[in-house]
């Protein structure tokens, strides 16, 4: 991302514009900002610069689409809207992986897989508004007690730049079921395709103002989106510290919100697990996206006994993978940013100057491009559970293997950072797998298996620092309503 400062008049960047009340809009002050693809770090596209004034008009127009045609439809209608929005992501789904890419760099594969998910989450919500079911409850005799599930109102969204379409869709498609109208600030580093998916909105027939983009920074149009006094609820996923100031901003309104914030997940290597099953799972889930994923499995813990044994097949296999630009399709991309790349970069340094032992590297092609923002994948092991790697959120592929002695260690130690989102528990003991997983302290466990990211109709958030309230499957629906207890008293 990059403020732009140049003249515009010559500028040949394709011009991406905001979407308020059913109109293509720039920013009312004119001013854009670049979409720069990390494979290369050249700018493709601007983006409108947008400000308060544009997310007013946002709010504005979401407020009378939901007082309006939007708020009066049926549940099956607004059902069949999202049904077909997910129809035209899908068939538009090669031209938005494409755009996703080149935007975050991700291999096209995983841009793919991506719009796969997003045209799913519409499926999944579509086919969902009509079964919100409310509920009766037994009361004194006389009356009746019904528990209705009503929309918020305008529900703001503020999505990051590591699965921009997967994010949005997961997000909104929940909240556009449920009744209330959208208003969507993007992340400025990745988010070129929801653009492109809101116009598909359009298209497909939602009323004006049902679904608004505002792009922007996230001090100016987010802050804007967050602090705003006609916003009913806010949904965020990104990091602790954004988090935090949205959290705020909530509390000052006196509004729910979602926040997603990340984590330090754990995969649990007992020494009777599946190794071979495990290895490509156990890579997969911190190379997937370059390791920036909310849930990747970042930390392994492996049963001291055989540490060695295991710890030498996943290197074998870390050691294949190959970073390179997104069309090259290859296990990662570049990260999203040169800040993303220091930061990574600073972790390694760290590592090393700990004297942490590194067990593999992947590589970076060497037609990576000088320009992009590549990191060498590395793996290091054994690593003090104290030590930072073991702690804070790389948000990039490095991965950090350690040693328990049984299981109470184990769980001990899975449950020992400050955040709480994912667990991945390997082995072949059937009631351990259960008394491990009932004893982890976050918010989704695997057993024999790793979804980083995966699962549209899977509720998925986290406890502790990594965030409260949950999103995808039915249950994200009721974070987007709220119940009214109806008390009729017929004598
Ligand atoms: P961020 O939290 O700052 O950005 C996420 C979203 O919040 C973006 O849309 C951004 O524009 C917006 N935002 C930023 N400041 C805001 C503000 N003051 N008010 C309202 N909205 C605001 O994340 P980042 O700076 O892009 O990345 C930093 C770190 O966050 C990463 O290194 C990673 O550790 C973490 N992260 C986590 C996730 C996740 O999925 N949990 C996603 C992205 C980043």
């Amino acid at each position: 991302m990059t403020v732009h400062e140049r003249n515009l008049a010559n500028d040949d960047l394709k011009r991406y514009a905001n979407l308020i009340g059913g109109k293509s809009l720039e920013a009312q002050g004119g001013a854009w900002i670049e979409a720069v693809c990390p494979s290369d770090g050249r700018p493709f596209a601007l983006m409108p610069r947008s400000q308060k004034a544009d997310i007013d008009d946002a709010v504005a127009a979401a407020r009378a689409a939901f007082e309006g045609a939007w708020g009066r439809l049926t549940a099956t209608e607004r059902g069949r809207l999202l049904v077909k929005l997910g129809e035209a992501v899908a068939a538009n789904a090669e031209e938005l992986a494409a755009l996703e890419s080149r935007d975050t760099g991700k291999p096209l594969k995983q841009g793919r897989a991506d719009m796969a998910a997003t045209a799913r989450y519409f499926e999944f919500y579509g086919t969902s508004a009509d079964k919100i079911h409310g509920d009766t409850i037994p009361f004194l005799n006389g009356y009746t007690v019904a528990i209705v599930r009503d929309p918020h109102g305008v529900t703001g969204h503020i999505v990051p730049w590591n699965y921009p379409a997967q994010i949005f869709g997961r997000s909104v498609g929940a909240s556009l079921a449920c009744g209330n109208a959208c208003v969507v600030k993007p992340a400025e580093d990745a988010c070129l395709s929801l653009v492109r998916i809101c116009e598909l909105a359009r298209e497909v027939g939602f009323p004006d103002g049902a679904l608004n983009i505002v792009t922007g920074l996230g001090g100016e149009a987010g802050a804007a989106l967050a602090e705003h006094r006609d916003i009913d609820f806010l949904s965020f996923t990104g990091s602790p510290q954004t988090g935090a100031l949205i959290q705020a901003a909530a509390g000052r309104n006196s509004i729910g919100c979602t926040l997603e914030l990340g984590g330090k997940s754990p995969q649990i290597l007992f020494a009777d697990a599946d190794i071979a099953a495990a290895v490509p799972v156990v890579v997969n889930a911190i190379i997937q996206n370059g390791g920036q994923t909310c849930s990747a499995g970042s930390r392994v813990l492996i049963e001291e006994k055989a540490f060695d044994k295991f710890a030498a097949a996943i290197a074998a296999k870390f050691a294949s993978v190959v970073a390179a630009p997104h069309e090259m399709d290859r296990e990662l991309g570049a990260m999203i940013n040169p800040r993303q790349r220091q930061r990574v970069e600073g972790f390694l340094h760290r590592a090393q100057n700990d004297g942490l032992a590194t067990m593999a590297q992947g590589t970076v092609v060497a037609e990576a491009p000088a320009s992009g923002f590549y990191v060498r994948p590395t793996m290091f092991g054994p690593v003090d559970p104290r030590n930072t790697l073991m702690n804070d959120e790389v948000f990039g592929p490095v991965l950090a293997l350690t040693t328990f002695r049984d299981e109470e260690d184990a769980v001990a130690l899975a449950n020992g950072t400050p955040y709480g989102l994912v667990a991945g528990v390997w082995t072949g003991d059937a009631r351990r797998s259960m008394r491990v997983a009932r004893a982890m302290r976050c918010g989704q466990v695997y057993v024999n298996g790793y979804g980083a990211g995966g699962g549209v109709e899977l509720p998925f958030g986290g406890v502790k620092k990594s965030g409260h309230g949950r999103e995808k499957g039915f249950e994200a629906l009721f974070e987007f309503c709220a119940a009214k207890t109806i008390v009729i008293n017929h004598g």
